[in-house]
């Protein structure tokens, strides 16, 4: 260029010029051929080419025809580093999944090295994928931000902040400290937005809530949270708090700040008119609700009543991937299948979700979501000349979104920058050794496979895995057998020696889970509906894990049995059900009169059963007592003999097999 042809040019590092830019600005202007000019990072003019073109002298030119120019993808919602979990366990309801496979591999596995190795993972395909900025919610975050900024990626990484113990924060007390260390760390970066994000309104406390709101109002950054992704949660959610969770979250002062709420799969048309009060971004994640069958979120009722929706996502371990392009294809369609109106969600709603409604559900529109001057650089460039892609029509101006949305593949996208440096250049990562990444990627796999392979060998493995128990051993010398009467039986607990320290009555619903191994023993549910003196019934819920057959036998027919562990069964049956998939199941359900009684200054329970199912004429008389030494085993044996004696039970009335066993070759007998 001769200094005369530069006269009145301004100097500009970057020019992408001759392909259809979709400005995505408030006026949705599209400029054909058109051209982006970039300085410092920003965008410094947007117009037809011939306009833009001829203003500026620039460093560097990218040829865009036949391309589309566009603010690169917002990502309002994921989890980045479990990437490295993608397919790990598929098509389970979201508690199984969670409790049984996640949060077992994330509490063996989870460390900063796994976190920064999986966000590079999941950058990789974002950034080929066309996305430039992503809203995430993890563990290690100060991990996650570290490998965003080596990708040249932007995000507000939001650290995880529940009342749980997490991979890296033993109490929620630590979870602030981190979070609150973390914030102050990268405050005023240009790339990384560092927010808490409460994990949901189920999994914080209001101590937790009324921290983070804190924080986030201290930092002024916006804080991430999920809000009624499930029905059941909200259920339970108005069940415990006689509100809504968007109502609490108004009356704990968490809307006051910027809030991010992934999912609102169930709010109504009052919460929406809250939501669009405070201005919370809310991120629509369509494969996540659709795989976890979660239900659809109200997108066209939303975006109606002026709420930000971006869309997301959510981690790669309920997706499994992170393609953004796909997302905004289904976002449009499902908006309409859901609504029985094909004009919901039009294409041009839909690039907006995924570019300016995403920056503003994210707080950043100020800085991306559009090509505008004074915008940063967060462009991509997305090609035009695949089979798909022809033939081209203008007879709406809606064209070209139809395009993008219902034929356009993310392997388009050609070029990605973010602040005006250049991530992606045809196709190719320009930040990530790709090969490298997947290398160490697949080294971590073969461990988690590892860890999974042994645990499904073993039911108490498994048990243990799920949490809520501790591997602990109790042995239990018991007998069983015929009552030969009910009267002997209640004359007996008259006896001088024997003293009742407590009564109760209960009926008991017991599942049994079989296995295919015998060695695995069997896994016993048990609702336990104790009868109060009121008349009442109160049920509580064991789960019981026995060995394998008898450990041994003492006075001919009293049983010391093994490895049982109980706990208290905190989730349904059903859960155990998909859970631990046994080979069969077989239910009893009886009626029990335990008496808690002294005998010769030691304690035992006395059962006396009445079998409901199998039904049986049998009454049945079952005694034991817990112990510790083979010497305190063979001392019980003893006083358990006298005692069935005394109850009236006769030696060959005894039975040394457990309820379930005993019908399992009749089946049903009722
Ligand atoms: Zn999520």
């Amino acid at each position: 260029m001769t200094e005369k042809s530069g006269q009145g040019r301004s100097q500009v590092d970057l020019l992408l010029r001759g392909g259809v830019v979709l400005t995505m600005d408030p006026a949705r202007r599209v400029f054909s051929p058109g051209a982006v000019a970039v300085r410092d990072g920003q965008i410094v003019a947007v117009g037809l080419e011939r306009d833009v073109a001829a203003r500026c002298e620039a460093s560097e030119v990218v040829d865009c025809v036949d391309q589309i120019i566009m603010p690169g993808l917002v990502n309002t919602h994921t989890h980045m580093p479990m990437s490295l979990l993608r397919g790990l366990a598929d098509d389970l309801r979201l508690d199984v999944w969670l409790y049984g496979y996640i949060l077992p591999v994330e509490r063996e596995f989870v460390n900063p090295e796994f976190c920064f190795l999986g966000t590079l993972l999941s950058c990789a395909e974002m950034l080929r994928g066309g996305t430039t900025c992503f809203a995430d919610m993890y563990y290690h975050e100060e991990e996650v931000a570290w490998a965003t900024v080596q990708a040249g990626m932007r995000a507000v990484c939001g650290e995880t902040v529940v009342k749980v113990p997490t991979p890296d924060a033993a109490t929620y007390e630590e979870g602030l400290r981190y979070c609150a260390d973390f914030l102050e760390h990268w405050q005023g970066h240009e790339l990384i937005t560092a927010a808490p994000a409460p994990h949901s309104v189920y999994m914080c406390t209001p101590e937790i809530l009324r921290e983070t709101t804190e924080l986030a109002q201290r930092y002024r950054v916006p804080q991430l949270i999920h809000v009624s992704e499930t029905k059941e949660e909200v259920e339970q959610w108005i069940e415990a708090t006689s509100m809504g969770p968007v109502r609490w979250l108004e009356e704990q002062g968490v809307l006051e700040t910027k809030v991010v709420a992934a999912h609102c799969v169930y709010v109504n048309a009052e919460e929406m008119s809250l939501l669009a009060r405070y201005h919370v971004g809310v991120a629509h994640n369509p494969t996540s609700n659709l795989k976890l069958a979660s239900g659809v979120a109200p997108v066209a009722e939303m975006l109606e009543k002026g709420l930000a929706v971006g869309i997301g996502t959510d981690g790669c371990a309920s997706n499994n991937d992170l393609d953004m392009v796909e997302e905004m294809r289904l976002a449009a369609l499902l908006a309409k299948g859901f609504s029985g109106s094909p004009v919901a969600v039009p294409a041009i709603e839909a690039v907006a979700m995924a570019t300016i409604y995403g920056a503003q559900a994210l707080h950043l529109d100020h800085l991306v979501g559009s090509l505008e001057v004074g915008k940063q650089a967060d462009i991509i460039v997305v090609r035009l000349d695949e089979t798909y892609a022809v033939p081209r029509f203008e007879t709406t101006g809606m064209n070209i979104y139809s395009y993008l949305v219902y034929a356009a593949k993310s392997w388009d996208v050609r070029h990605v920058f973010v602040r005006g440096r250049q991530l992606v250049r045809n196709g190719e990562l320009l930040t990530i050794d790709k090969e490298e990444v997947i290398s160490q990627a697949e080294d971590l796999a073969r461990r988690i496979n590892r860890f999974f392979v042994e645990r499904e060998k073993n039911v108490l493995d498994k048990l243990v895995a799920i949490g809520g128990l501790k591997r602990q051993e109790t042995f239990e010398v018991q007998a069983k057998g015929i009552l030969q009467s009910e009267e002997a039986f209640r004359k007996a607990l008259q006896h001088p020696d024997i003293h009742i320290i407590r009564h109760t009555s209960r009926d008991q619903y017991d599942t049994y889970f079989i296995f295919d191994d015998p060695e695995q023993g069997w896994l016993r549910y048990r609702e336990d509906h104790v009868i109060q003196p009121d008349g009442s019934v109160e049920p509580i819920y064991f789960l019981t894990l026995t060995g394998p057959g008898k450990e041994d036998v003492y006075e001919g027919s009293i049983v010391l049995s093994r490895a049982r562990y109980t706990a208290p069964a905190d989730r349904s049956l059903r859960f155990y059900r998909e859970y631990f998939q046994p080979k069969e199941e077989r239910e009893i359900i009886k009626h029990r009169e335990r008496y808690h009684i002294r005998y010769k200054g030691l304690d035992f329970a006395v059962n006396l059963d009445r079998l409901l199912k199998p039904a049986s004429r049998d009454l049945f008389v079952e005694i034991k007592s817990r112990t510790w030494s083979q010497r305190d085993a063979l001392r019980k044996a003893k006083l358990i003999t006298e005692l069935l004696r005394i109850f009236g039970a006769q030696p060959e009335d005894m039975l040394q097999r457990e309820y379930v066993d005993l019908f399992s070759e009749t089946g049903d007998s009722e």
